[in-house]
């Protein structure tokens, strides 16, 4: 089934943004609109002549590029916004759906590179409206604390278990093969946190000394954003205990974790745990029938 879908592109480029963000308009007579854009006049006033009767304003999340010209673009076509988290907006929910112009769109919270994000999918067609967390190029910046890259990699995976195949992104042009993007995606991590134990492991203490090994060949502009994303990966391994911080935020220094044996069989144990997954089952077993 093909899908109505038109893209209004927002003046407002940048190294995060690429382009600019993309307004999506879904459907027709009457439209859905994902994503209004920065509170940019002349864009709400050309997304509202595209859109024509809206009969929804979805947001994906309340990042300014995304969001801040949602509540004044419903007003404008005299529609409401539906969003996880934004003032003056009705509440999203996770699987809720969204019917208009012979289109059903279901909103599926997917939080990582924000805790508020949520993409939109149409069974039929296959069409996956991804917002910030998969972008038509390059990657998507996770920032804590509100970014969360263990979460992130679980939406990922989630969305890929939907098997869509068409991503409308954020930023970015159209991604045609929506599973091998998202497998991109989750690969793209996995290699980026191999190298940042490697860092670890050869010495590198610092977000700037990884920043430096890893992202060295890329342009200055995104240092910065490449510092976040760096951290958010030590906090995902912090979290997963293969990885200890020190020292106060400006000075903070970072150290891996060699891996805990268990305290009952010897085999590597992660995290912080003193058992493994199958002593703990036995020893939580053993004292369940012994209090019985
Ligand atoms: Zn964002
Ligand atoms: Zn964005």
């Amino acid at each position: 089934m093909t899908l109505a879908v038109t893209r209004v592109l927002a003046p407002n480029p940048s190294a995060a943004t690429l382009e600019g963000t993309n307004t999506w308009i879904v459907g027709e007579g009457p439209t859905i609109v994902i994503d209004p854009g920065p509170a940019i006049d002349e864009h709400l006033e050309e997304v509202a002549r595209a859109a024509g009767r809206v009969a929804h304003v979805l947001v994906t999340h309340d990042h300014e590029d995304h969001a801040a010209g949602a509540v004044t673009f419903a007003r404008l076509v005299g529609a409401n916004v539906t969003a996880w988290r934004l003032p003056e907006a009705a509440k999203l929910r996770d699987g809720q759906g969204f019917a208009a112009g012979g289109v059903e769109l279901i909103a599926m919270h997917t939080p990582g590179h924000s805790a508020d994000h949520v993409v939109f999918s149409d069974a039929g067609s296959g069409a996956l409206f991804t917002g910030d967390a998969v972008l038509g190029r390059g990657t998507s910046f996770i920032d804590a604390p509100d970014g969360d890259l263990a979460k992130y990699l679980a939406s990922l995976r989630r969305m890929l278990e939907r098997e869509p195949r068409t991503i409308y992104p954020g930023h970015g042009s159209v991604v045609l093969d929506a599973k091998a993007k998202l497998r991109e995606y989750l690969d793209h991590r996995a290699e980026r946190e191999s190298q940042i134990l490697a860092g670890l492991a050869a010495g590198d203490r610092t977000v700037d000394d990884l920043v430096e090994r890893i992202y060295a060949e890329h342009p200055p502009d995104v240092q910065e954003l490449a510092a976040r994303s760096v951290t958010a990966h030590l906090l995902k391994l912090e979290t997963e205990g293969r990885a200890a911080k020190a020292g106060p935020a400006a000075e903070r220094t970072w150290t891996i974790v060699e891996p805990k044996a268990c305290a009952r069989c010897g085999r590597p144990v992660k995290g912080r745990a003193r058992y493994c997954g199958s002593c703990s089952l036995a020893l939580l077993q053993g004292d369940a029938a012994g209090s019985a």
